[in-house]
C-alpha cells in the first residue's frame, strides 16, 4: 500500500477507505500510560471501567476471570511531514485479563521507556481506516504494531 498524505486523507470524499501513513505522534489521550487499557467482556463485547486494587468483574452481567480480556483502548494525534493533524483511535483486544500481575495494564517502565520513543518523535508508518459513525468520521488503527 503506498503512502498517503494527510492532507489528501482529509480532502478524500471516499469514506470509508484505508490508508498508509507515514506520521509521528504528537499527542495521546488518555493523559496516564496504565490507562490505555481497559476491560474487555467477551459476553458483553464492551470495555468498562477498571476498579483499582480489584479484579474486573463486568458491570452489565457480572461475569469475570476469563471471560474478562483487556482491551488497548486509547487514541493519538499524528502528524505528518506536510504539517497535517489527524487524531485516530487503537481499539485492540488483548490477552486475559489476570488480574495482579503486570496484564492488571500496561507496564509503566515499558510504555513509558520503550513505547514513548515509538509513540513520540519518530516517524512511523500506521494502517488507517477511516469510517463514519453517528459521531462523525473517525480514524481507526489496523495491522500496525504500536507497542
Ligand atoms: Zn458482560
Amino acid at each position: 500500500m503506498p503512502i498517503t498524505k494527510i492532507r489528501n486523507i482529509l480532502s478524500s470524499k471516499q469514506i470509508p477507505n484505508k490508508y498508509r501513513c507515514r506520521v509521528k505522534v504528537v499527542d495521546y489521550m488518555p493523559r496516564k500510560f496504565e490507562n490505555f487499557t481497559r476491560p474487555y467482556c467477551t459476553i458483553c463485547k464492551k470495555t468498562f471501567d477498571k476498579v483499582k486494587d480489584h479484579e474486573p468483574v463486568c458491570v452489565r452481567c457480572e461475569a469475570s476471570g476469563n471471560k474478562i480480556k483487556y482491551a488497548f483502548l486509547f487514541s493519538l494525534l499524528v502528524e505528518d511531514d506536510g504539517k497535517h493533524f489527524l487524531p485516530i483511535i487503537i481499539f485492540e483486544i488483548g490477552k486475559l485479563w489476570k488480574f495482579g500481575t503486570k496484564h492488571y495494564y500496561i507496564d509503566k517502565e515499558k510504555v513509558i521507556g520503550g513505547s514513548k520513543t515509538t509513540l513520540c518523535g519518530n516517524y512511523f508508518d500506521v494502517c488507517i481506516e477511516r469510517y463514519k459513525t453517528k459521531q462523525g468520521i473517525r480514524q481507526k488503527v489496523f495491522d500496525t504494531r504500536l507497542i
